[in-house]
């Protein structure tokens, strides 16, 4: 994979199709023997690559690839269908729904994979042309709760208000829930960088991960404590007289209560709730509390609970009191994880959402984007269901009837997941755009074959907030259509053909600028030219003659007060508890060689070879109290399920707790045993920590996928 390409055609700059590092790479020669290289002049990655970027090429001329649409018949079956027939079966399938139970009957449910271009005009699409308010994405899965916490602190949510560059230049900082050694590999170039400078990490994990193995300071703690241990360094750092006063009085506002909220968080408190020793809690927050520059980072580890907001919030408080906010090399940031998670959250995939990262209860955001799309600001619905609730209501009164599935696998992401599939399957109508017959596609009524990343053209905005050009490099094969063809021809046939006349991803983006205009997240300035020559813009970029705005926060915050905002943040345990019946711990997450739902990278012959199926990581003592060995089969079982595993013996996950990657389905799938209770405000679920047990598979339980 790594040789030079021998085609005649000079390569194409384009970007992963994988995660929100978004490298660029490029990519030459037909599909069936497109060769990928990193691209070194894009200054993210600096041409450095991991396994599942190098790999991505074998996805385009895959032997599984869908290559026309599928139509279920009378007997049940996917059969061959014309696009005509496809696309007139779903469209009458959306209207059918509802002239019979309402407009809110169709629903769409989108990805965080989804161009900028798509998820603005799948989040049109359901407005405009069906009129719903049902439309929701699975980065409600990823990213909302520290979406949620940003917004409420500083007013705007990017995951990182700072660009990577700045990384090496922080003397601490502390990444809490995140593995990005195995998630994202090329981000670690930064970190050793840091680490060359004299700076020191802090890893906040129930795992030794690959990532914990390379800090200086690792605090394992118990899944689901991480607002504790966040209010506990906080105490210390206020009870040693380590927050920058001058900072918080200029700054912020609401530090009072917090301070008298962390009062209470004592060490020894702390280390009980957390299983963090109290020497431990107390380094960490000397190495913070005495840095000149800091950062304070958080992941899926941290966010993905009940309490995702609130364990968001209280790391935002302790980078807020150390003043770190808005400073050079310093501040506080989250790792978004799909590729387009962040741009996927700005232009109106979400329920409550409208392009710009407008409200859809705001009545002048309405106003704004009913006139761009040349509406009366009575026909935007208003908020819809989030992504959970929407598909815990199919099929039932009230909820979706008819649902278009775009960029998702959620038979395989969604949390209890055989709940999941059974509300797909009381669907009246289910239709998905695909490239592969995902776990998710086998269950519809109409499979689309679509486009994949390098054959059509769109902007992605990585995980700094920079909006970058993935270049179409090859052509999709007969028989396939883009996604942004797919969603025109639907709304052509629904009626609304004048609304979606669009010949390409640019005219899209044209009218995405405008839609945007004025909104927190304005693109208006930006354009693909712009992009190429600077190989990147970062948000928000008002006006073509605006550089730009890599740094959020030195001037102030777009708050009312202009001030950051402290919020006081409680510690409760998680929804779900180890008891005598599930005495153990469970959290998921990610291995390298895979990538979410695993629809593309478990095609991929290398991936697989490295990553074969899902292996259960159990502390040596957990095993032996179990009587378990290194490479046995076990069923772990949950109140949602049971789901099979190999076992994996390792000292560096906590003896309470085991941890399965979630990238396989069936039998496999780790979130039929995840928990879907919601954070109140994010609405995302609990997929980090529920109460589990282990049973060997003479104890009875699924084998086989
Ligand atoms: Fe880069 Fe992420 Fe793709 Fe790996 S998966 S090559 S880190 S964008």
């Amino acid at each position: 994979m790594h040789s030079a390409p021998r085609s005649e055609q000079p390569p194409t700059a384009t970007h992963c199709p994988y995660c929100a590092f978004q490298c660029g790479m490029r990519l030459a020669g037909p599909r069936e023997q497109a060769v990928i290289t990193g691209n070194d002049l894009f200054p993210v990655n600096q041409g450095a690559l991991c396994i599942k970027g190098w790999t991505a090429a074998a996805t385009l001329a895959h032997p599984d690839r869908l290559l026309t649409p599928l139509a279920r018949n009378a007997r049940g079956v996917l059969v061959p269908a014309t696009w005509d027939e496809a696309l007139d079966r779903t469209a009458r399938a959306l209207r059918e729904a509802q002239a019979r139970y309402g407009r809110d009957a169709a629903g769409v449910f989108g990805g965080g994979a989804l161009t900028n271009e798509q998820a603005y005009l799948l989040g049109k699409f359901a407005r405009l042309a069906l009129g719903t308010s049902n439309i929701d994405y699975n980065g409600r899965f990823c990213m909302s709760s520290a979406a949620a916490a940003g917004l409420r602190a500083f007013g705007i949510d990017r995951g990182l208000p700072f660009p990577l560059g700045d990384i090496p230049h922080a003397e601490v900082i502390l990444l809490a829930g995140g593995n990005p050694a195995e998630t994202m590999p090329p981000i670690m170039q930064y970190f050793a960088a840091q680490r060359a400078n004299g700076g020191q990490l802090i890893v906040v994990d129930p795992r030794r991960t690959s990532t914990a193995q390379e800090a200086a300071l690792h605090l394992r703690l118990i899944p689901g404590s991480d607002a504790a241990l966040a209010n506990g360094l906080l105490h210390i750092l206020v009870r040693d007289g380590l927050i920058d006063q001058e900072y918080i009085r200029a700054r912020t506002e609401g530090f009072e209560r917090v301070r008298a909220e962390v009062a209470t968080y004592w060490p020894e408190r702390v280390e009980r709730i957390t299983g963090v020793p109290e020497a431990h809690l107390v380094r960490a927050a000397h190495l913070l509390g005495t840095a000149r520059t800091a950062m304070v980072l958080t992941a899926r580890g941290a966010e993905q609970h009940a309490q995702g907001v609130n364990n968001a919030l209280a790391y935002i408080n302790l980078a807020l009191a150390l003043g770190l906010v808005g400073k050079p090399a310093s501040g506080y940031g989250c790792l978004t994880g799909q590729g387009n998670g962040q741009g996927g959250r700005e232009h109106g995939q979400k329920a409550d959402q409208l392009p710009g990262y407008r409200r859809i209860d705001d009545p002048a955001a309405r106003r704004h984007v009913a006139a761009v799309w040349g509406i009366p600001e009575d026909q935007l619905p208003g908020p819809g269901s989030s992504a959970y609730e929407l598909l815990d209501g199919l099929g039932q009164e009230g909820g979706v009837r008819a649902l278009l599935v775009m960029a998702s696998n959620v038979v395989v992401s969604a949390p209890h997941a055989q709940h999941v599939e059974e509300r797909l399957r009381a669907l009246d109508f289910l239709a998905v755009a695909d490239f592969f017959l995902s776990e998710t596609a086998q269950l519809a009524d109409v499979v689309l074959p679509v486009a994949q990343w390098a054959e059509e053209g769109g902007t992605m905005t990585n995980l700094e907030g920079r909006v970058i050009l993935r270049q179409r490099a090859v052509a999709p094969p007969p028989g396939v259509r883009t996604d942004l063809e797919v969603l025109c021809a639907l709304a052509e046939r629904l009626g609304k053909g004048q609304f979606f006349a669009f010949a390409d991803e640019r005219q899209v983006f044209e009218e995405l600028r405008r839609a945007s205009a004025g909104g927190v997240a304005d693109y208006a300035g930006i354009t693909y030219e712009r992009i190429a020559a600077q190989q990147g813009v970062f948000w928000p970029c008002p006006a073509e003659d605006h550089p730009g705005t890599p740094r959020l926060f030195a001037e102030g915050f777009p708050t009312p007060s202009g001030r950051a905002r402290f919020h006081p943040v409680r510690h409760q345990p998680p929804a779900e508890e180890p008891d005598a019946s599930y005495p153990l711990y469970l959290t998921t997450g990610r291995v390298l060689a895979q990538y979410q739902s695993g629809t593309q990278t478990r095609r991929v012959d290398r991936l697989r070879e490295l990553a074969p199926e899902p292996l259960a990581e159990v502390h040596p003592a957990t095993a032996r109290r179990y009587g378990l060995r290194e490479g046995q089969t076990v069923t772990l079982r949950t109140r949602r399920g049971a789901a099979a595993f190999t076992v994996k013996l390792t000292a560096g996950i906590r003896e309470d707790t085991v941890f399965v990657p979630f990238h396989w389905g069936g039998v496999l799938a780790a979130n039929r045993l995840t928990n879907p209770a919601l954070d109140p405000t994010s609405r995302m679920p609990e997929f980090k920590v529920c109460a589990v047990r282990i049973e060997r598979t003479e104890d009875g339980g699924p084998r086989t996928e």
